[in-house]
């Protein structure tokens, strides 16, 4: 909340912020910053210029992939809290892997696809916009926006008031009924314009006066595509994701929503939640240094240029807060760095379960017939139910000490070291701030620094604990005449408690971290 000094000795609290934005940038590394604001930017640059902007700031866990990024980001607490501890795990109650969102207990809106079979039933702590609800006794607003079903989910929390994400086999922005039983008017409309299709008829071309080397063994294709190279030309919606209309179309929904549904215009602050999911897609395929994911975030930087003049236009000073960060960075397409001389790779991750499921099977005399792995999702191993716990034990022991002697093998892990007391070592205390005994695996591998999971060879990736993947933008506008740089390392988990102070509402339930002192300087100065 913001405080004035109204003359001698005497303060009282301005109106906070009548709506909080957050924008996440699917898989923003931090360094994009500075590799892609131009002097004329108008979006991230107009934000540099007039905001708070950490350089330093991580994600402090492993795995750092979408859905905990986003769950960590707004409960700003870790996996080991929050329980979304990746986005798939294995659920070994169902014999199965369970996806950070699914609800078999709710029915799609706007779809009959099982796309719309989603709720956020599975996050264990508050976030921010479920605590503004609280404070406003439910009477306000709180809206989650992705392209991505998981980005929009979590982010407001398990009282949201409405998530919407896109379905590609329609082309059409979806909920489920854990929000409503049937589609807001206004996404009716906006559905019904059917952006989607004017969007594919137009070619993805690289913006006039930029030249890059577009050709690299390392890219992969768009589907329906045979060529990594401009111009690309999706020919359905699945397609258009991976380019940058996926951003147009997100923020251009966002604009409608709050339109709608008079976002900060209510008796208390509304929440609204942005994930832009296409630099995510484009950066899988085309990998870090390709020109996609250049040209993709000029383009998206018009974009947020628009968009923040839109705010301007319909906000006053002060009613209006602004974060920018990423849910997770990326690491460097690893063929690129080794041609350097660098050490990196994609690790062979099949070949590394079969491996281990020899050696255990030899060392624990076990017949053939017996299954050893249930599943290795996310460096994780976690062994078949059919082994006795004490065969469980054995083996975990055996599989670290055998996993430590395997090539760019870091460190590895087991269930009792990780569900015990733990220590301080940067490789330990992040994974366990990511592991939750009940979703996380028996044995977690930590691969070394340049070494990429994944048996496919293109591309890049992201979930490790280097800094390629935990080190995100972190800038906060407020329509106030900010602009401060801070170089000291933060955490993501410190937003939330931020926001919490300021806007003078509880904590989230597993937000412990500290608020950051110079956002909180700036609101409270007079
Ligand atoms: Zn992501």
């Amino acid at each position: 909340m913001r405080l004035l000094f109204l003359g001698i000795g005497f303060w009282v609290q301005a109106q906070p912020p009548k709506l909080v934005i957050g924008i996440v940038v699917d898989q923003m590394r931090a360094d994009y910053l500075r590799r892609f604001v131009g002097p004329k930017s108008r979006g991230l640059g107009r934000l540099l210029q007039e905001g708070i902007v950490y350089w330093n700031c991580h994600y402090p866990y492993f795995p750092t992939y979408t859905g905990p990024g986003h769950a960590s980001l707004y409960t700003g607490a870790t996996p080991a809290y929050h329980g979304i501890v990746a986005n798939d795990w294995w659920e070994r109650a169902l014999g199965r892997t369970w996806y950070c969102v699914e609800d078999t207990t709710v029915h799609p809106v706007g779809t009959d696809s099982p796309k719309g079979k989603r709720s956020p039933r599975t996050l264990l702590a508050t976030t921010l916009a479920d605590e503004l609800r609280y404070a406003c006794r439910f009477r306000n607003k709180t809206l989650g926006i992705a392209l991505k079903d998981r980005s929009a989910i979590l982010p407001i929390g398990r009282s949201g008031t409405l998530a919407l994400w896109f379905d590609p086999q329609k082309g059409m922005w979806i909920t489920s009924s854990y929000y409503r039983d049937s589609l807001p008017a206004w996404v009716v409309r906006f559905n019904a314009q059917r952006y989607p299709d004017s969007l594919l008829r137009v070619p993805w071309t690289l913006a006039k006066g930029h030249a890059c080397s577009d050709e690299s063994p390392y890219e992969g294709t768009l589907p329906t595509e045979t060529s990594p190279t401009f111009p690309h030309q999706p020919k359905d919606y699945t397609a258009l994701l991976y380019t940058p209309a996926g951003n147009w179309l997100t923020l251009e929904l966002a604009r409608h929503a709050i339109q709608a549904e008079s976002l900060g215009r209510g008796p208390c602050p509304d929440f609204l939640s942005i994930s832009l999911s296409s630099p995510d897609l484009v950066g899988h395929l085309f990998g870090t240094e390709s020109c996609e994911i250049e040209d993709l975030y000029r383009k998206l930087d018009k974009d947020l240029a628009d968009f923040l003049a839109y705010l301007s236009r319909r906000f006053k000073p002060g009613e209006v807060v602004l974060f920018l960060t990423a849910d997770h960075g990326a690491a460097p397409t690893p063929e690129v760095l080794a041609q350097q001389g660098f050490s990196a790779g994609r690790y062979p991750e099949k070949e590394l379960r079969a491996r281990a499921e020899a050696f255990l099977r030899t060392t624990l005399s076990l017949p053939e017939t017996t299954e050893v792995f249930a599943a290795f999702l996310n460096q994780n191993f976690y062994f078949s139910r059919r082994l006795s716990p004490g065969q469980r034990r054995e083996a975990a022991l055996r599989l670290k000490e055998w996993l430590l002697e395997q090539p760019n093998v870091l460190a590895a892990y087991t269930f009792a070291e990780l569900a015990g007391p733990g220590s301080s070592t940067y490789t330990f205390s992040r994974v366990q701030a990511g592991y939750l005994p009940a979703r996380s695996g028996d044995v977690v591998v930590i691969y070394a620094p340049g070494w990429i999971e994944g048996d496919y060879p293109t591309g890049t990736t992201h979930g490790s604990i280097w800094t390629y993947d935990t080190h995100v933008p972190l800038v906060w506008w407020g329509l106030l005449p900010w602009s401060r740089a801070v170089y000291q390392p933060v955490r993501i988990t410190q937003v939330v408690p931020t926001l919490a102070f300021w806007l003078g509402v509880p904590l989230p339930s597993a937000a412990t971290d500290a608020p950051l002192p110079e956002v909180l300087d700036a609101a409270f100065s007079p």
